[in-house]
């Protein structure tokens, strides 16, 4: 192990916050996956074909169906970079990133139902799904998944409103509100002794038949893809406001990872379209570094680390990051595109969440606001480095990942942790 290496491993297990970077930016990120291209495509589609019946069910929201969300500015200030905010916090229905990955694979399985019930037919009327005759076919099929937060609330609320019984397989550390939430929708909680990462072996061992799926969280090319769709909603965006990134003024995306299928779907298809004119950064809980530990160590995808090999405990208030190990169908499908990692302290990401809202008025959960607090180390190790472009030139971009649908009393508990200003 090298003199680096050996640094980082040592900041690891401290649980200190620290920055990994690749030597150069990445060049070497997998475009020889044609079936992964051909999916995202699907996925693509598939959003819009269920767009009607999204519009219908959740008609609420005074909204047309698509799931997209703004890139808004962050709030300039004197001596910081230009910094611009992906607000997937803000997202249609679920208010997470959940609602591109999760919502995915789950209109997947609807589609799936809906022809073997006879529902689509040659017309493919995709409208008709959200009436109450699709609904009541649908009551026959089982959705199950384990998350301790946004991933079991979007397929929860989403698939109970289809009609879909719905299963959440919850780890030891679940909040009881989040419990209560699904409850209400109808689904049923089982409640699992171990971490995350054993509720859903638990959950993935249960038997499946023709009328059940199974989301696999840490394995799902559908929740991959769906958020690999990201990636051009965001390539419009920035054409929209006459941003062209190049190799010496990239735009740099700051992604919150917890197993790796977010941040490593909208990875996959950021290089597709930019190369190396965008620097993709994993930012993690030093409690929780999963990918951070798999990078700076060189892992390869058969053989991840695990964050407790290192005496961390997987204990973190950025919920939505609480991981033990990385995904290994993400890290093989972008592991080498992957052009730095940051590992955060609560305290950072709880301040950052409070400044969040009282400088730019965003309601940001503890996992979403490591976005934005990840940008200063990240500028700060990059800085001087050679075969790197310089960062004060870039565009950085944090990619906000949830918060808007928190519950106001957590959202006050949180706000009040993080302390005075
Ligand atoms: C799920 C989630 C992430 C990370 O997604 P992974 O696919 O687990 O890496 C980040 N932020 C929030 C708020 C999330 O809910």
């Amino acid at each position: 192990m090298s003199a680096v290496q050996s640094s980082f491993i040592a900041a690891l297990r401290a649980g200190e916050a620290a920055t990994w970077t690749r030597d150069e930016v990445s060049r070497q990120w997998n475009l020889g996956a044609p079936e992964l291209s051909a999916a995202i495509e699907q996925a693509r589609k598939r959003f819009r074909d269920f767009r009607a019946p999204l519009a219908a069910l959740f008609r609420g929201e005074d909204w047309d169906g698509e799931i997209r969300s703004d890139l808004i500015d962050w709030p300039a200030q004197a001596g910081s970079p230009h910094i611009l905010v992906k607000a997937d916090h803000n997202l249609p229905v679920t208010g997470s990133i959940k609602a591109r990955g999760g919502l995915h694979e789950l209109l997947a399985f609807l589609e799936y139902a809906a022809r073997r019930e006879g529902l689509l037919g040659t017309a493919n009327d995709y409208a008709k799904l959200a009436e109450p005759g699709a609904v009541e076919a649908f009551s026959h099929y089982r959705v199950s998944v384990a998350s301790t937060g946004n991933l079991g609330y979007s397929v929860g609320l989403v698939g109970r409103t289809f009609g879909l019984g719905v299963t959440v397989h919850m780890s030891r550390d679940a909040k009881s509100w989040k419990k209560d939430r699904l409850r209400k929708l109808g689904a049923t909680v089982v409640e699992h002794a171990g971490d995350y990462g054993e509720a859903c072996a638990a959950a993935r061992a249960m038997p499946q038949d023709e009328f059940s799926h199974f989301v696999d969280d840490e394995n799902s090319p559908d929740l991959f893809c769906g958020y690999a769709v990201a990636a051009e909603e965001l390539a419009t965006q920035l054409a929209q406001r006459g941003i062209i990134p190049s190799a010496h003024a990239p735009i740099v995306v700051y992604l919150p990872c917890g197993v790796g299928g977010a941040p490593g779907g909208i990875t996959y298809g950021l290089k597709r379209i930019f190369g190396n004119s965008v620097l993709c950064v994993f930012v993690e809980p030093t409690q929780a570094p999963a990918m951070f530990a798999a990078l700076a160590t060189r892992a390869s995808a058969e053989h991840l680390p695990s964050i407790y090999d290192y005496g961390l405990d997987n204990v973190t208030l950025a919920d939505g990051l609480a991981v033990g190990r990385a995904s290994a169908l993400a890290f093989s499908a972008v592991g080498q595109a992957i052009d730095g990692a940051v590992t955060l302290t609560d305290r950072d990401m709880l301040r950052q969440a409070a400044q969040a809202w009282t400088l730019a008025g965003l309601k940001l959960e503890t996992s979403a606001a490591a976005a934005l607090a990840a940008i200063p180390p990240f500028i700060a190790a990059t800085a001087g480095k050679e075969n790197w472009p310089d960062l004060n030139k870039a565009i950085h971009i944090a990619w906000v990942t949830g918060g808007a649908k928190l519950p106001e009393a957590e959202w006050l508990q949180q706000l009040r942790a993080a302390g005075p200003a």
